[in-house]
């Protein structure tokens, strides 16, 4: 019998593994997500759009444009918002790449990057990462062919934490290729304290082929409404707007967004507090023996090969996010659930 069939490409397609749920969300430290609740100020704004869920929101998110120009100091025309970063990921894929075009990109690294390449048409070239779970960058240059098309760079990398420096960047964008898109994925970007980290809006200035991807989900403690952007040249935000399904982002993300761009002060002192348990967590680590990679996100790299699944049911009722055969990655959450998370991490050593 004869059925609709998908494009042969999912055949293979793996589906992105989420972080499991845990008993409580407090336990949750598996999808590094922020764990404040919302600010007041930010969940006012949103309830206020809530009440107008009839209508459409604004296609063209021009709140969000002129808040987040104001804020970072770019051009509206230079950004493109999106359901998350990861949905601006998939529309700039996309929108760039043809049926035989390559994709670089770091491996292990964000999952969503072999489907995202996979979904667009494009064969994915993953290049493995140093033995410090940093970035290849001289790798990924070597693999640059004349079918490549975009090549993916991801700072602080998600799931092990080490950032790529301004000099590393400079070194490798000196070997792309003009006609080749660069984009540096910075999700964390807000929790890093790495002087030498690469700061992607600064390295946007007079380059045509670079984009940066933002997102509200992890630093703004946003995720359950969707809402991140590109920033790079005006072409090449116009290209992803235009691809953008219309309507994607709610007005209820907006004002959150929004709001959340006002109250950045007392975002601030959120962030100094996760940036300081992510310092603690990892010295205790250390100190306890564990191999952890110098991470500038809100979560810490567990190189634990084999043991992975093991250690991560160890650690119930923490949910946790083991990468089978590879490692367990581990968000920075409330104290007292690091704090077990650490003991548990102990328990684990003493019992080897
Ligand atoms: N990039 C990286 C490196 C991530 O880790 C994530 C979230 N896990 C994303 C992008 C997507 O985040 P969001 O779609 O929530 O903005």
């Amino acid at each position: 019998m004869a059925f609709p069939r998908p494009r042969s490409v999912f055949e293979r397609l793996p589906a992105y593994r989420a972080g499991k749920p845990a008993y409580s969300d407090a336990y949750k430290l598996s999808s590094n997500e922020n764990p404040f609740p919302p600010l007041p100020s930010v969940l006012e704004r949103a309830s206020t759009e809530l009440g107008r869920m009839n209508r459409y929101p604004d296609a063209g998110m021009a709140a969000l444009y002129r808040s987040l120009s104001a804020r970072l100091g770019v051009e509206e025309d230079q950004l493109a918002g999106g359901t998350g970063s990861v949905g601006v990921l998939f529309t700039l894929l996309a929108a760039f790449c043809e049926a035989g075009d390559e994709v670089v990109y770091p491996w292990r690294s964000f999952e969503a990057y072999p489907i995202a390449v996979d979904l667009a048409g494009a064969t994915g070239v993953p290049i493995a990462l140093r033995d410090d779970a940093s970035h290849d960058l001289d790798a990924m240059a070597d693999a640059i062919t004349e079918a490549t098309r975009v090549v993916l760079v991801c700072s602080p990398n998600n799931p092990t934490g080490p950032v790529v420096t301004r000099d590393e960047l400079d070194a490798f964008l000196a070997r792309v290729p003009s006609d080749v898109l660069v984009v540096i994925d910075e999700a964390y970007a807000e929790f890093v304290r790495h002087p030498a980290a690469v700061r992607g809006l600064d390295a946007l200035a007079g380059r045509d082929n670079l984009v940066v991807l933002r997102t509200f989900s992890k630093a703004y403690g946003l995720a359950g409404l969707r809402i991140g952007f590109l920033v790079g040249p005006p072409a090449i935000a116009s290209v992803v707007r235009t691809a953008t399904a219309p309507f994607a982002v709610t007005d209820i993300a907006i004002a959150a967004a929004v709001a959340s761009l006002e109250a950045v002060d007392e975002l601030e002192q959120r962030l100094e507090a996760i940036v300081a348990e992510r310092e603690d967590v990892m010295t205790a680590l250390r100190a306890d023996g564990w191999d952890v990679p110098d991470t500038h996100a809100n979560f810490v790299w567990l190189p634990l090969g084999a043991d992975s699944l093991d250690f991560a049911a160890h650690c119930a009722p923490v949910s946790v996010r083991a990468f089978d055969g590879e490692g367990v990655r581990v968000t920075i959450g409330d104290p007292e659930i690091n704090a077990e998370f650490l003991t548990a991490a102990a328990r684990w050593r003493a019992a080897r």
